[in-house]
């Protein structure tokens, strides 16, 4: 009897039992208890409780939650993690460099990789990286291959290959023949086949070997896979009319064909007008979207054409003594160094100012954009990802700071937090994931369901401390940041966890690409009147 009394609630009480048991241990892999959780695309706002499981965000609640690893986020911001569209850096330590400025998904849609190599690019990362990576094809290293004949084994380095290939100057100078330009875009198709998800374009330093043609059949090739292009359009630096042109080339051609496209960097003169053209077609529909950095100066190699003195000084009226820094050794060019450099070291990098700073707080309240930092390289560019980032060498303050100084500006003018969480976040995964990129459709968001990359950071602490005399000093102020699930920054420490994912599509197995001709385009466009035609590439006649 005492048994059978025992033993009936015995049973009632142990579905009850395991129904407790993994409240009282672990839940959740990690929680992030009592933060401001911030969603910028439904606009929650307000203390709560994450809870992640397997990589992903289990449950937002206001009751207490228990995880095998607890983050205490008192008077912390809780956000998505930050992506940029525009990070050159991708090398072990420049993922350091970014996971410390809250950055968990790095994209380089300007210099971009070599289509041939994008497959081999992502392989090298996989398992190994701190944030998640993805690189856009590369036109110029396409036109470095088939003009240059650059071959070789730099290009599986992706974007900094630049460093080498611009020693030479046919990319940028030489217009190719129509069988160089169909290799050419046959080249960047490779890329879109093995899953790029688009492409970058650097037309502003090709301005002269990148006929109207180019531009836009290289926009034809992403447009088949619905992909975009971004582009250093083809005027910048230019003035505030050469520079709108500019981006007008891209956007109009980006209709034409009914592709996405991503304006880079237009925090140069004529911004205003930039951002009402890409505003007004986002209201119309258009997946177009652009790109803006926090900082006045700019960066480059000191070969690029924009900066010559018949350009720099004769039609823009600046002087090399104001205006164009070396990073490395802080100081100022003269006429004379200028020439001497470019002669001795043709893609030395450079720091040139060219707006007015107090323009880089304004950049920050556009509505839409996104902040892409432009992040250049640093020595040494190979060092292991945990090489000590105090000891890296000079280069712009975007490449370590550009988050940091984002939300430092932010405080400082008083600019809404969520709309810095829009631009450092939420609006590239839209844009993104309108292309049809999964992994954009389920990042820059927090809600239940999502990929938990997520940025935990003290408001009123988190900032840059890179400037133009020490670029390369890492942000403060990061409690943590989380990628695909696993704490990757901890109290400013970059931890030995490598749980980054590759940004791409799905790699397919055949290629779209289209060669062109004339016969194809007089059947299409014309009524069959060959003279017309003045070639689609036509060859190099005069430069
Ligand atoms: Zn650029």
């Amino acid at each position: 009897m005492k048994l059978k009394r025992l033993t009936a609630p015995l049973r009632v009480l142990i579905p009850a039992l395991f129904m407790a048991t993994p409240a009282m241990a672990a839940d959740y892999d990690v929680v992030i208890n009592n933060g401001r959780v911030m969603d910028p695309e439904t606009l929650f706002d307000g203390v709560a409780n994450v809870g992640i499981k397997d990589g992903r965000i289990a449950e937002i609640s206001k009751k207490p939650l228990k995880g095998a690893e607890t983050i205490d986020a008192t008077g912390k911001i809780v956000a998505p993690g930050f992506i940029d569209t525009h990070f050159h850096f991708q090398m072990p330590v420049g993922y350091s460099l970014g996971l410390r400025d809250g950055l968990t998904s790095s994209l380089d849609f300007e210099m971009g990789c070599a289509g041939s190599y994008i497959a081999a690019w992502y392989e090298a990362r996989a398992g190994v990286t701190g944030a998640n990576y993805g690189c856009a094809v590369s036109h110029e290293s396409a036109r470095a291959m088939f003009i240059d004949g650059s071959v070789g084994d730099h290009y599986k380095d992706g974007p900094i290959s630049a460093f080498m290939t611009r020693a030479n100057t046919g990319w940028s100078q030489k217009r190719p023949t129509l069988e160089q330009g169909n290799a050419i875009l046959e080249e960047i198709d490779e890329g879109l086949q093995a899953g790029a998800p688009g492409i970058g374009s650097t037309v502003g330093y090709m301005r002269a070997g990148v006929s109207s043609r180019e531009m836009f059949e290289v926009q034809k090739v992403g447009a088949r896979y619905g992909r975009p292009t971004g582009a250093h359009t083809r005027y910048t630096l230019g003035t505030d009319t050469s520079e709108v042109n500019g981006a007008q080339e891209l956007i109009a051609n980006a209709i034409a064909l009914d592709a996405p496209a991503i304006v880079l960097h237009y925090n140069n003169p004529g911004w205003r007008v930039t951002h009402e053209l890409i505003s007004r077609l986002q209201d119309h529909g258009y997946n177009i979207w652009g790109e803006i950095y926090p900082y006045a100066a700019g960066s480059t190699t000191i070969n690029a054409e924009f900066l010559v003195p018949e350009v720099w000084i004769d039609q823009m009226g600046n002087r090399y003594e104001d205006t164009m820094l070396d990073p490395a050794t802080n100081k100022y060019f003269t006429l004379e160094t200028y020439k001497a450099t470019v002669a001795k070291e043709p893609t030395r990098p450079i720091v040139i100012f060219k707006m007015p700073a107090t323009d880089e707080a304004k950049w920050l309240t556009l509505k839409g954009v996104t902040m892409g930092s432009d992040a250049v390289a640093a020595e040494p560019i190979r060092g292991p990802w945990d090489f000590p980032l105090d000891k890296l060498g000079g280069t712009h303050p975007r490449t370590a700071g550009a988050r940091g100084a984002t939300i430092r500006k932010g405080r400082e003018n008083n600019i809404p937090m969520m709309q810095l969480m829009s631009i450092l976040s939420y609006n590239a995964a839209k844009h993104l994931g309108d292309t049809g990129l999964k992994f954009m459709q389920e990042r820059g968001r927090i809600q239940t369901g999502m990929v938990a990359d997520i940025v935990v950071f003290d408001p009123e602490l988190f900032t840059d401390n890179s400037t133009y005399d020490k670029g390369s000093a890492p942000s403060t102020g990061m409690k943590a940041v989380v990628v695909n699930g696993k704490v990757t920054v901890r109290d400013d420490k970059v931890l030995p966890v490598f749980a980054g994912q590759p940004i791409r599509f799905e790699p397919e197995a055949k290629p779209r690409f289209v060669p062109i001709s004339e016969e194809s385009w007089n059947a299409a466009f014309s009524t069959g009147m060959p003279d017309d035609f003045t070639g689609a590439f036509p060859e190099n006649t005069g430069h």
